[in-house]
């Protein structure tokens, strides 16, 4: 059988830190950054050689390294991890410079995912950000000339001051640059972020969930009219342009995760890196097991589980398979979950799948959570 298996590679430092981030960062700071890229080094080394099917360097913001050390660490992982397949790097617009995505393509990089969040200047600014709309265009135009096969635009909705007459223009003004894919996320508050303080002080510049169910309408309306196929909650692509990489994390497929607070998914085990940079670049060049957590998921909780991945795609669960898989059959087990919400118009069966209907992608956290819950 072909590997599925997925590599994830932290690379933490930003230029500057957004107020509203949760993920393990840290600013950017050069002989930081270079030791770190020997700790990574270390740690691979220490990985079992294996084949794995897709790599994905995600952040904190990679291109903050320059171009020649992401092309050395692409391909030292693409030859520990015999990968040919897809190779994919989130990058920050402003940050892109001359000659980048040609270094990119020449190591392998097969997929960019650009973080634009807002083409609004005034949303691009309370995000903290520090783009300037107008280097969005040109960012894509030198993906483009430089073969990158997939090129991906992040965009944010719920954006404190955002109106839905904004996040259209926003949405218009991606669509108009014809990427091949096209991410929407809901800004959520995390706890202990400067948004959290923010939204303790000024609740209602927040958005309620009926205010921002109307925003995520309007993107499923401009993005299918645009012709890109929704497959999973937040994801929209052309045909041929899904990312397989988040697509082996919504079948439940197995994941390593290299760096600093990267998770991994292996045996049926789930485990997390530390997120103490310290701590992590310490073991890793001492050459000693990275210190971290690990559960190993089982019985009800494997299976709730991997019903909530696979809800949050297009497809939804595929039930036969799946009591194949986990040995559950879902109908039976979870009956009263099943018709509580398609009573609800949330979920619905189609043929062998189970997936939530138009209505369930709004409140897809809910209608994931109770199977997770369920015992
Ligand atoms: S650039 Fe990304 S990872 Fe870095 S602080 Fe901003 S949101 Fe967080």
């Amino acid at each position: 059988m072909r590997s599925t298996l997925g590599i994830y590679v932290h690379l933490p430092f930003c230029p500057y830190l957004c107020p509203y981030c949760d993920f393990a960062k840290w600013p950017l700071r050069a002989s930081v950054a270079r030791r770190y890229l020997e700790a990574l080094a270390a740690e691979l080394e220490k990985s079992p050689r294996e084949v794995a099917a897709t790599l994905f360097l995600g952040g904190g913001t990679p291109n903050a390294y320059d171009s020649e050390a992401i092309s050395e660490l692409v391909q030292a992982l693409r030859e520990h991890y015999a990968l040919e397949a897809e190779i994919s790097i989130e990058v920050n617009p402003e940050l892109v410079r001359e000659g980048d995505f040609e270094r990119y393509r020449e190591a392998g990089v097969t997929r960019v995912s650009i973080g634009v969040q807002s083409f609004d200047e005034a949303e691009i600014a309370t995000l903290g950000r520090k783009h300037s709309p107008e280097t969005i265009a040109g960012v894509v135009a030198a993906a483009r000339a430089a073969k990158i096969g997939s090129i991906s635009l992040d965009l944010m909705f719920a954006v404190p001051g955002q109106t839905p007459q904004s996040w259209r223009r926003s949405l218009d003004a991606a669509v108009a640059l014809d990427p091949d894919h096209i991410s929407t996320y809901g800004l959520t508050v995390e706890a202990g972020t400067p948004y959290a303080a923010w939204q303790a002080r000024e609740p209602g510049a927040f958005f309620d969930d009926t205010a921002e169910a109307e925003l995520y309408a309007i993107a499923l309306r401009v993005l299918r009219a645009a012709g890109y196929e929704q497959y999973e909650i937040s994801n929209f692509a052309r045909p041929g342009h899904r990312c397989k990489h988040n697509e082996n994390y919504w079948r439940n497929g197995e994941y390593a995760g290299l760096g600093v607070g990267a998770a991994s998914y292996r045996a049926g085990v789930r485990s997390v890196h530390t997120r103490s940079l310290e701590a992590y670049v310490a073991a890793a060049l001492a050459g000693a097991p990275i210190p971290g957590e690990s559960e190993r998921l089982e019985g009800a909780r494997r299976a709730g589980e991997a019903i909530m991945l696979a809800l949050r795609t297009a497809q939804g669960v595929r039930v036969g398979e799946f009591k194949e898989r986990y040995g559950v059959d879902i109908a039976d087990h979870y009956a009263p979950v099943v018709a509580r919400y398609s009573e609800a118009g949330l979920l619905e069966r189609n043929g062998d799948y189970l997936r939530l209907t138009e209505r369930g992608r709004f409140v897809a956290n809910d209608v994931c959570g109770a199977f997770v819950t369920f015992d």
